[in-house]
């Protein structure tokens, strides 16, 4: 009999190169293409769990940074919970990232060997070490439902030669995950194994692509995570800088080619038209910051484009943020009254535009899985992608 696996993935319908299907974790079905809004330190910005669940956004799964968590409050606090989604109270499904982009992001601060990298912690200032099997005993003691391996990532204009032994290394911490993480399982280090009658009960661990903008060596970094072996396989080292038409001509070459059962994953992209647009390359899984980071600085993202809250224009304006958005936030509140808010300084500013924003993520996503399903999505993304060009008016 064949061991159980972590995870199961079904495509139902197929639209083009569009995909809609279901992911199932040991904590539950996710359908596909699925929005995951990122909850960095444990937290989802500005907005409550309850609101998260509630049907108005009904987020299956949610992202946690192994980086900010490990930092703080530290892994010993949250084994001391019981893993992370006891200490932050969330039973639904959590994907980690590995770390790798974190300390990627601190340039100058960290150091990269072929061991790992050492940086110094944005907390406290002291010196601290990632490397792949520190990244893969942290996920297990986070206990997340989808870990991600221990990359590096190469910046969008780095040259061949660069790309190529970034890359490389990247390769190699892979296979350096995948044994740690193997590991890790047979020892019972996951705080969140979860019985389970289909699946494992173990946690799943995903494969990354890198290459920067040469395809080539995206398709190399391709072959070489496949051949590893991967419960599913994520693009990443885009959105990073380069040219949104280079970010498109790699998710165009790499996407289809991966397997095709397995989900297929683009790391931190994008704007909605981002995500209807990558979807209809064959891409199943997405997170961002941009509803959550914006909702705080007063951009609502809606069905006619990106609308600043601050301008003067909505001063006496009373329809909603968006009149097509069924979210809570639209049917009671007007603009006028949330510019007020954010002119005002008011936390509740902040709280509101967070939840119009990720409900339009969320909802946009169900709007493409419906058309999928029904064989509308070409006239869903044409008549989407028109609507937003109406800059909010
Ligand atoms: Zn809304």
């Amino acid at each position: 009999m064949n061991r159980r696996a972590a995870l199961r993935f079904e495509v139902q319908a197929q639209d083009g190169h569009a995909r809609a299907g279901v992911l199932t974790t040991r904590r539950g079905p996710i359908e596909t293409p699925v929005f995951m809004p990122v909850g960095t330190a444990g937290t989802v910005k500005g907005i409550r769990f309850e609101e998260l669940e509630s049907s108005d956004l009904d987020a299956r799964i949610i992202l946690g940074n192994t980086y900010h968590l490990w930092l703080r409050p530290g892994i010993d606090v949250i084994k001391a919970a019981g893993g992370l989604h006891r200490f932050i109270g969330w039973n639904r499904a959590l994907l980690t990232d590995s770390g790798g982009f974190q300390v990627w992001s601190l340039g100058d601060l960290r150091k990269i060997s072929e061991e790992g990298t050492e940086f110094r912690s944005h907390v406290d200032g002291s010196l601290r070490f990632l490397s792949p099997e520190v990244s893969m005993e942290v996920q297990a003691a986070l206990g997340s439902d989808i870990v991600m391996v221990f990359d590096e990532c190469a910046p969008g204009n780095a040259s061949h030669e660069d790309t190529e032994r970034s890359m490389q290394l990247t390769a190699r911490w892979a296979q350096r995950s995948k044994t740690s993480f193997d590991q890790l399982q047979a020892t019972g280090a996951d705080a969140g194994r979860l019985e389970s009658n289909e699946l494992s009960g173990a946690q799943a661990l995903f494969g990354i692509v890198q290459g920067a903008s040469h395809l080539v060596l995206r398709r190399r970094s391709l072959e070489q995570t496949v051949e590893i072996g991967f419960d599913g396989y994520a693009i990443g080292g885009l959105s990073v800088g380069e040219e949104k038409s280079r970010m498109f001509e790699v998710i165009d070459e790499i996407a289809p080619q991966m397997p095709k059962d397995s989900p297929r994953y683009l790391m931190g992209v994008g704007t909605p038209e981002d995500l209807v647009e990558s979807v209809a390359r064959g891409v199943d899984m997405f997170d961002c910051v941009l509803p959550t980071r914006n909702g705080r600085t007063g951009q609502a993202f809606t069905s006619r484009g990106k609308l600043n809250i601050k301008n003067a224009q909505w001063a006496k304006d009373n329809r909603p943020l968006d009149e097509s958005c069924p979210c809570s936030v639209c049917r009671r509140h007007s603009r006028a009254y949330l510019r007020h808010l954010n002119m005002s300084g008011e936390m509740l500013a902040s709280i509101l535009l967070t939840h119009h924003n990720l409900a339009f993520f969320l909802d946009t996503m169900r709007g493409v899985r419906q058309s999928i399903r029904s064989g509308d999505f070409p006239k869903f993304r044409r008549e989407f992608t028109e609507r937003l060009s109406a800059n909010g008016e």
